[in-house]
């Protein structure tokens, strides 16, 4: 079976290495804020285009602590999308700030920016745009939207670590962007983690203020109320050790999915687009077939893991009725829910493997549209 990921092949190519970094971490004891955050921080950050990065304990935090730094809180409105992980609107809502939903686009899978504008209110506090698959979105007019308004920007780059636009890093895209280390991301930790990372020097400070309970740095002084969300030395071992690897991973990821745009043209499956200005990383190498179900039970059979990334769009979800959508709201959201499936895109596949996963894909949509 080929899976969809497999984090254990990318973790045996450098185990010595992260064994002997976990072992230092051993014989400091500094298990908290030592060398190793503090290292890759910097690195992160400059990796990303930002002269800050703050790690803390998951790329939920990330969302959580950037909207707080940002002043989001009790009955602010935070503008996002409702095709995502749960834990963009969770994030929202922690602050006791509601989401509000606009629709995607069909092709890119994120934020249709046309329609921002207009929902904007006066407790319009923020622009969440979610970078999905590994693809920003278009940041010049949601800059621009924001900045007219006296907005923040706070991107979710959960699944974006070294994507760019216009060769601008995700760093550079936004007052803030998030990212995620679980495990298989296309950057995972051997745990939870996350950093924020942001070129204001401001919100870096209330960021790292917040992560460690909101206190004055050295201090037990609190000029506000905090979290305990830190990015762990182990964790932060494990992030240095892999941070060399990230270009060459995303490299093989576009070159995978190169080669299955090569191959499975004319097929009718709707194949994932990228935009021009768009370097794709392709954490997830998703693409839309009718019969979706058949095809995911069609491949399993032939040897090919996949996944729905997302079958069910976050407004209609039964924890958010609250916020009074209705199916038929978000069209496009709703309809690709049904439409999209996610094939095996990792750095590790092999010839073999990409061609066996094109293969079947090949033939099952044949099948499927005979039938
Ligand atoms: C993974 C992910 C998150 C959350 O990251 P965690 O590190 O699992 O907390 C948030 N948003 C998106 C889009 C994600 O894919």
């Amino acid at each position: 079976m080929i899976p969809l990921a497999n984090p254990k092949v990318q973790v045996d190519t450098q185990k010595d290495e992260l064994l002997s970094e976990i072992s230092k971490v051993f014989d400091k004891c500094q298990f908290i804020i030592g060398e190793n955050v503090k290292e890759v921080e910097k690195s992160y950050a400059s990796k990303c285009g930002a002269a800050y990065g703050i790690g803390v304990n998951s790329g939920t935090d990330a969302l959580v602590l950037a909207l707080a730094a940002c002043g989001v809180g009790k009955d602010d409105e935070v503008i996002t999308v409702p095709y995502t992980f749960v834990a963009t609107t969770e994030a929202i809502l922690i602050r006791g700030a509601k989401p509000v939903f606009a629709d995607i686009e069909p092709d890119t899978f994120n934020i249709d920016v046309s329609q921002i504008e207009s929902k904007i209110t006066s407790k319009t506090k923020a622009i969440l745009p979610v970078f999905l698959y590994g693809q920003t979105c278009d940041m010049e007019t949601i800059n621009a939207i924001a900045s007219k308004h006296g907005l923040k920007v706070i991107a979710d780059a959960a699944q974006a670590l070294g994507a760019k636009r216009n060769g601008k890093p995700i760093g550079m895209l936004a007052d803030a962007a998030c990212i995620s280390f679980f495990p298989t991301k296309n950057l995972g930790a051997c745990g939870d983690a996350g950093m924020i990372v942001t070129n204001d020097e401001k919100l870096a400070e209330t960021a790292r203020s917040l992560r460690f309970h909101g206190m004055v740095p050295g201090t037990y002084y609190y000029d506000r109320i905090g979290y305990n969300s830190r990015l762990d030395e182990l964790q932060a071992a494990v992030l240095k050790v892999k941070l060399p690897m990230l270009d060459t991973w995303n490299g093989r990821r576009r070159a995978n999915a190169e080669y299955y745009l090569n191959e499975l043209g004319g097929t009718g499956l709707i194949l994932p687009f990228a935009k021009p200005e768009n370097y794709h990383i392709y954490h997830q190498f998703t693409l839309r077939c009718r019969h979706r179900d058949e095809m995911k039970a069609m491949l399993s059979e032939r040897g090919v893991g996949s996944a729905v990334y997302y079958p069910f769009p976050l407004h209609l979800q039964s924890c958010y009725g609250f916020l009074g959508y209705k199916k038929g709201d978000m069209p496009v959201a709703e309809q690709v829910c049904g439409e999209v499936l996610s094939v095996p895109v990792f750095p590790e596949l092999s010839q073999e493997d990409r061609a066996t996963v094109a293969g079947a894909l090949k033939e099952c949509a044949e099948i499927l549209d005979r039938q």
